[in-house]
């Protein structure tokens, strides 16, 4: 099942995630419906607040990149821990599926060790790095209620400030099925 996803503005984004307890949730069928809602919609990550679920959850795939290092990273992160981030801090140019058609340079540091449970609720704990790293840096911020434009620069957060107002209002169009942020009534 493809879930529509949230738009920059809906509250859920900015939600700290609970954890999950084991047959809380149908986590196989969650998991493969956000497998699904994330290929859909062309993106290589998604967590569990992007559709609404206030969850510590979020599934990476970049099976559809060319790059050898993305191609067979596939994985279920259930109630992760960030242990450690190291290494130099570098720039990349991120972007979101619940901000669509923006896109900025953030800094992050370059490996990060992560103590999660897959879907079968094995715990592991892995070091990851580069955009691997960047991937799950940029998810596990989602399940934090922080979005990768509080990371960019106070020029470039001024530069962005109308767009993401037309977001939230629901003035944007997108190929994949999404959710627009509740209207304020007056
Ligand atoms: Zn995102």
């Amino acid at each position: 099942m493809i879930y529509p996803i949230v738009l920059y503005g809906d509250n859920v984004l900015r939600e700290k995630c609970t954890e999950i307890k084991m047959g809380d949730l149908d986590i196989k069928s969650l998991v493969n419906d956000m497998f699904e809602t994330m290929t859909d919609a062309d993106g290589i990550g998604l967590a569990a607040p992007q559709i609404g679920i206030s969850k510590k959850l979020f599934v990476v795939d970049g099976s559809s990149l060319e790059d050898e290092e993305m191609s067979s990273f596939k994985k279920v992160f259930i109630n992760p821990v960030l242990n450690n981030e190291d290494g130099d801090l570098w720039e990349f140019e991120e972007g979101c599926l619940s901000i669509p058609n923006i896109r900025g340079g953030v800094k992050r540091k370059s490996s990060i060790e992560i103590t999660f449970f897959d879907e079968n609720w094995n715990k592991k704990t892995e070091v990851f790095k580069g955009i691997q790293a960047r991937v799950i840096q940029h998810e596990y911020d989602h399940i934090e209620g922080i979005l990768f434009t509080d990371h960019l620069s106070p020029l470039k957060k001024r530069l962005i400030k109308n767009k993401l107002i037309s977001i939230s209002k629901g003035s944007i169009s997108v190929d994949f099925l999404m959710k627009f942020p509740k209207k304020i009534r007056r």
